[in-house]
């Protein structure tokens, strides 16, 4: 790809601009949370229609998925569960294939009075866009596109087979993108552009959840001494996983990557449920609780690490020493993952970053994980993600930077045109 053509497609990021910007904010305006993504799988689908892809929208069936390598469990109703894949074909096989995918789903918005702006009525101001999902990673899945487009628009056409993938759950389970690869999606690559601040994911750490269910023993709070309080048991096990990360943090030392990081390991109980009446001993507490692992650890070790770790504390405690409490696995079986043996498409990202940004690329060392596991666990297939810069994911007055947007676009672009290759449309 010669100066003039590069320069073609990125004016027409440029000139692109302001409708991305629009879909953007009517893809984040949908309130996608977990179990209720459909509204945004329709748009996606309708958006890839327009534009001439074939599009393959599906109810996801977990009896396909779950003896697959790094399936989750699913808890909820799943009968509306979809995914959305549209593909372009090309008219002259030359460059090599490539699968762009984002997630649609979105986390809870938390309390609404913490919000400045609503959180699904999308606000721009002072160069940032504000709601949920803006930063992760609707504004991704939307540039991905509008990155395709600008090719279109500076009248090229890829020479490459292109899936773009809008999937779910990949904030609980990540069988969205698992769903994509049971169906026979593959590609020469992947990448996800997922909100990274410019930089390139290295390596992202797998992620546990389970629930902790803890039985008491109810009486009536004037007699408490005669009960037993399951929440005050679940703090104790809250405690002793405490130490287990602290552990787990010490073994990270030996990870190349994540040595360089402080505190990579995170255990979060996120969720607390339990008892039915303030003058009521409690006799039943649930907590929810996420834990990080690294790239080569076994989720099958690592739970039963878990597994050994609460029974011991149990055993040190007056009434879950004879009512030992349960572990339900309840979402994300995750591995960690670190890019490697990518460096063809590292290599086209390079030079369209050099072009956007000037100089190389920085590497990201991940606490949190993202879909690109599957791609390269499973399948071997090097899966690259880079995108925008933004703030407050998972928090409050999420939002992403447009400045940073318009490049990510930019980068995406070029780096698709280099990777498939690209003919005069
Ligand atoms: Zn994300």
């Amino acid at each position: 790809m010669n100066a003039e053509t590069q320069q073609r497609i990125v004016d027409a990021v440029d000139s692109g601009f302001e409708a991305q910007l629009a879909t953007t904010r009517d893809f984040v305006a949908i309130p996608s949370t977990r179990g209720a993504e459909g509204p945004c799988q329709d748009m996606i689908g309708d958006l890839l229609r327009q534009r001439g892809y074939e599009v393959d929208d599906w109810h996801i069936n977990v009896d396909d998925l779950k003896d697959l390598r790094g399936f989750g469990p699913i808890e909820h109703d799943f009968s509306k569960a979809r995914s959305v894949v549209g593909t372009y074909r090309p008219q002259t096989n030359g460059g090599k294939s490539l699968i762009l995918q984002g997630h649609c789903d979105v986390v809870p918005a938390g309390p609404l009075e913490l919000w400045d702006t609503p959180p699904f009525s999308p606000v721009i101001k002072d160069g940032k866009m504000f709601g949920r999902g803006a930063c992760d990673m609707k504004s991704g899945t939307i540039g991905a596109l509008y990155a395709l487009d600008a090719i279109k628009a500076a009248g090229l056409r890829p020479t490459a087979r292109i899936h773009f993938q809008s999937v779910i759950e990949e904030e609980s389970t990540g069988v969205g993108a698992l769903s994509t690869l049971q169906r026979g999606y593959r590609a020469d690559a992947c990448f996800i552009p997922e909100p990274t601040g410019g930089k390139m994911v290295r390596s992202q750490v797998g992620v546990i959840w389970f629930r902790l269910r803890v039985k008491g023993h109810p009486t009536h709070v004037a007699f408490a001494g005669s009960g037993a309080n399951a929440i005050m048991a679940a703090y104790h096990l809250i405690q002793a996983l405490q130490k287990l990360e602290i552990e787990w943090n010490e073994r990270a030392k030996a990870d190349r990557h994540f040595k360089t990081l402080n505190h990579p390991i995170n255990f979060n109980p996120g969720i607390i449920k339990g008892g039915d009446w303030a003058s009521s001993v409690p006799a039943w507490c649930d907590v929810d609780c996420r834990i990080a692992v690294l790239p080569g650890w076994s989720i099958a070790d690592h739970q039963k690490e878990i597994m050994a770790c609460v029974a011991a504390a149990a055993r040190n405690h007056r009434f879950l020493a004879n009512n030992p409490p349960e572990i339900e696995w309840s979402g994300f079986l995750s591995e960690g993952y670190e890019l490697t043996d990518a460096a063809a498409p590292e290599a086209a990202f390079g030079k369209a970053f050099d072009v956007v940004y000037g100089g190389a690329v920085e590497d990201l060392v991940f606490t949190a994980l993202t879909d690109t596991r599957f791609y390269g666990l499973n399948h071997g297939i090097p899966s690259l993600c880079f995108g925008a810069s933004g703030g407050e994911m998972h928090g409050f007055n999420e939002f992403v930077d447009l400045e940073s947007l318009k490049k990510t676009t930019k980068a995406m672009a070029l780096f698709i045109a280099d990777w498939c290759g690209v003919e005069k449309a």
